[in-house]
């Protein structure tokens, strides 16, 4: 980024990964206060629902961002995924439309948008990388929320090749940390194990129950490190193609292992079961993250153990205020 006058605007800004970004920014604020030349503004629906035009474009009106981070979208786990698939279709076509015309009107010199692993073909060779993004349908059980996804990608390319836009996208695997999101209906499978095990202790029940067979494989960020990575990603990267941000191949770990992690950082001492008449979604979607470690050599994954030691500490200091 340039001297000028910096303005980063962050859409999303008060979920799991926009919360891990302020987060960083803080921190980085501590330590060097010549970031304050770059102004945050961190946004939540409160501040626009993006599905409305007028709303997204009066909020671009207001701030006149530089930068956009675009992280809002309606998200969900795999069973809020399956009852839903035309409302993250529709929702997420809409928002995605909203703020990538409003940030061409507005004259936004860079977007960041998100995708994710889990919109890459259910039919493909792996490891995954960026090329494969529209290489075939989607897995049955979010197709909705994928096509909208890798509409991210269409948009990004009509809006550099009719207006020279630069507009990206970064592809997310599994993220988890504080400030996810942990309701019982629609959450990821690591804030709904770290909630679900807590009310199981809370009740005293001996035995515990993942749903599906703890058989199928994710790679898990923790959303500090994706929070880093898409800062270095807004500040470094200048290439309109989509860029993988994942933990290693060898860091994807079974559904069960992640339990394990789990009742390990709760302390839970009863045991866990499987409830098979539940689905197990997606076998798997390991993904390469061979084009981020040529860019950004060094970067360091927090372990997968710690991450989880410090979600669950912070699930449980925060209970009361959390999206149960
Ligand atoms: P999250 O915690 O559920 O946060 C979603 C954010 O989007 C919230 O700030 C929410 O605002 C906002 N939002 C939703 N609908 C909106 C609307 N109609 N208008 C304005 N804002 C709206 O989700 P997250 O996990 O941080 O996800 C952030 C991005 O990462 C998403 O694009 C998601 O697809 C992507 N991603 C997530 C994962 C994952 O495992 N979590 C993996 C890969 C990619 P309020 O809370 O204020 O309503
Ligand atoms: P995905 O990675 O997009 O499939 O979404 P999730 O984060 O929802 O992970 C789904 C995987 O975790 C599937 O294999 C589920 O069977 C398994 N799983 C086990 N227990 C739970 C749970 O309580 N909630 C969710 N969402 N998934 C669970």
């Amino acid at each position: 980024m340039g001297p000028e006058e910096i303005v980063v605007l962050v859409t999303g800004g008060s979920g799991l990964v926009g919360q891990g970004i302020k987060s960083i920014i803080e921190d980085e604020r501590q330590l060097d206060p010549n970031t304050q030349k770059e102004q945050w503004i961190f946004c939540g629906s409160k501040d626009a629902d993006l599905r409305n035009k007028t709303e997204t474009e009066a909020l671009f009106e207001k701030y006149k961002p530089t930068h956009v981070i675009h992280l809002a979208a309606m998200v969900g786990g795999l069973f809020h995924n399956m009852a839903h698939n035309l409302d993250f279709f529709r929702d997420n076509m809409s928002i995605n439309d909203n703020v990538l015309y409003a940030s061409y009107k507005y004259k936004v010199k860079k977007v960041v948008s998100c995708l994710s692993t889990c919109i890459f073909p259910d039919k493909v060779t792996y490891p995954i990388d960026e090329t494969m993004v529209h290489n075939g349908p989607p897995h049955t059980s979010n197709y909705g929320y994928s096509y909208a996804k890798r509409m991210i990608d269409i948009l990004n390319r009509g809006y550099h090749d009719q207006h020279g836009c630069k507009f990206t996208s970064v592809i997310p695997c599994n993220v988890f940390g504080p400030h996810d999101n942990f309701s019982l209906t629609s959450s990821h499978v690591i804030p709904a194990l770290i909630r679900r095990m807590d009310d199981a202790m809370n009740n005293g029940d001996s035995t515990f129950s993942v749903w599906g067979s703890g058989t199928p494989l994710r790679q898990f960020i923790y959303s500090l490190d994706i929070a880093k990575l898409f800062v270095w990603t807004l500040r470094h990267y200048d290439s309109i193609e989509p860029l993988i941000l994942s933990v290693d191949e060898e860091d994807e770990v079974s559904i069960s292992k992640a339990a394990e992690a789990i009742k390990k950082a709760h302390g839970f001492t009863g045991e866990i079961i499987y409830d098979t008449s539940k689905a197990d979604g997606q076998y798997k979607k390991t993904a390469s993250n061979k084009k981020l470690r040529l860019l950004y050599r060094d970067f360091t994954f927090t372990p997968f153990e710690q991450a989880i030691h410090e979600t669950v500490t912070w699930f449980k200091e925060n209970r009361e205020h959390v999206r149960l």
